[in-house]
């Protein structure tokens, strides 16, 4: 078994983009900057959010955080995306989600100018990932994609299982990993929760990529030997053995499946810090404009 390791891998990527960033500025260019917008206190969006901005600096990017109260009317998160999709300086935009449920998160997604959209979640962008076009891919599958490709896992004519169809992971994973690509060309399965006979499905899967935020959720009778898998699950539950009362964990019982795998991410340091590194690549994108 060997693990996909996304915490060194995701360093390995920060270093590069590193070296890019002091070559851009060697040649006379600004610093990339990534402008992130925060509604409200949720401690696992400050968590993601300061992660985002801490990474900033270690690649030598410029940020912006705009925090803005819980009760923010959705027409002044619109006016304050407006003003930084006219703020020439900025090269992305990603406003923090879940938003409060007073605001529709489909409108503020489609405010975003597409060619700052370094979250990849704007129509446009999805659109252009369908067609295989340049685009910003959904940070956390192209986190999954980049970790494949760095490994060497051979996608080509697998059977690919994904598990959850949410916008931000199951169904771009979906379509990315039935691409015409390397990684890619998988004949791929999406599940959801109405799906029937599910172990059915999973027993045949070569890759098994499971996001549907279910702690161990996969179990080791539910996949075959060989199997290859991403486990995207995060969630927090209590325990007496660490020092915080918290742990987290996957949605893959690890220790008895990695048994059988042929490849498997941990969780933690698996996709997550995976996901903030390829957020950095698509800001490098944006500032170098090669996709728009
Ligand atoms: P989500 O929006 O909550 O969607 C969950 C999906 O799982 C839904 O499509 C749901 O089906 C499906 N599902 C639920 N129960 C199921 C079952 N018993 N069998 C089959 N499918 C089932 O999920 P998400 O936002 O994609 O997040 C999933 C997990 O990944 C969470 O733990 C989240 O914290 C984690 N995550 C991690 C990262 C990272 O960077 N590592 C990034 C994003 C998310 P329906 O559509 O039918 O309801």
């Amino acid at each position: 078994m060997i693990l996909l390791d996304g915490r060194k891998t995701a360093n390995d990527i920060k270093e590069e983009i590193a070296v890019e960033v002091s070559s851009l500025i060697a040649a006379g260019s600004k610093k990339p900057h990534l402008a992130a917008i925060l509604v409200g206190t949720d401690g696992a969006s400050e968590t993601y959010v300061s992660a985002k901005v801490r990474a900033c600096k270690e690649v030598g990017f410029r940020s912006t955080l705009v925090r803005l109260d819980n009760k923010v009317l959705e027409s002044d998160l619109l006016s304050e995306i407006e003003e930084i999709n006219n703020n020439k300086d900025i090269d992305g935009l990603i406003v923090q989600l879940p938003l409060p449920d007073h605001i529709d998160e489909m409108k503020i997604t489609q405010a975003i100018d597409p060619i700052i959209d370094v979250d990849g979640f704007h129509p446009q962008n999805i659109g252009r990932m369908a067609l295989n076009l340049p685009t910003y891919l959904p940070a956390t599958p192209a986190g999954i994609l980049e970790l494949l490709g760095r490994y060497n896992v051979e996608t080509a004519g697998k059977h690919c299982v994904v598990i959850g169809r949410s916008h931000i992971v199951g169904s771009p994973i979906s379509i990315l990993m039935a691409r015409n690509n390397n990684p890619g060309n998988c004949t791929v399965t999406l599940t959801h929760s109405r799906t029937q006979n599910l172990k059915d499905i999973t027993k045949t899967a070569d890759i098994l990529i499971v996001a549907l935020g279910k702690s161990e959720f996969i179990t080791t009778d539910m996949v075959k030997d060989g199997v290859c898998i991403i486990d995207v699950g995060i969630t927090r539950v209590r325990s007496n053995t660490t020092k915080s009362g918290w742990k987290l964990l996957g949605d893959v019982a690890f220790e008895g499946v990695k048994n059988k795998c042929s490849f498997i991410t941990p969780v933690p340091g698996g996709v997550g810090p995976m996901t903030i590194a390829m957020l950095l690549k698509n800001t490098l994108k944006s500032a170098k404009r090669v996709v728009y």
